[in-house]
């Protein structure tokens, strides 16, 4: 478990209902100009297997280039409501410590801690 409370989760998942209402309205508004039917049914469903399964299929055209940023934070999204779900909210990936609540209030879908992120980072560098 993490050391966060529940009403700092509650404020954290409210926070990113938020963005994520937002962001999906910026999708469905592009699957509605390019007549995707079924990227607006799953858009409009929150259903988070389905939705991720259609996001990752839409992220793959080319429709939806202009949209792509928002298409991976609401997978970061998807992502962050099963780490909640799970109980594993707040806890890095990579060293299992606390992400610590200051981060995540800036970034409500960090899965890493600082020092994890900072060492990814670094080897993506080195192997760009
Ligand atoms: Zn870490």
């Amino acid at each position: 478990m993490s050391k966060l409370t529940s009403a700092q989760i509650e404020q954290l998942a409210r926070q990113m209902d938020e963005r994520w209402a937002r962001e999906i309205e910026e999708i469905r508004r592009v699957a509605e100009r390019a007549r995707d039917e079924r990227a607006q049914e799953a858009l409009a469903g929150r259903a988070a297997d389905r939705l991720d399964q259609a996001l990752a299929d839409i992220a793959a055209s080319a429709d939806y280039a202009i949209v792509r940023q928002d298409i991976e934070d609401v997978r970061d999204i998807v992502a962050a409501r099963k780490r909640i779900a799970a109980g594993t909210y707040g806890i890095c990936t990579d060293c299992g410590g606390d992400i610590g609540y200051e981060r995540l209030r800036a970034y409500p879908t960090a899965k890493r801690c600082i020092e994890c992120q900072r060492g990814d980072e670094r080897r993506r560098r080195v192997h760009a």
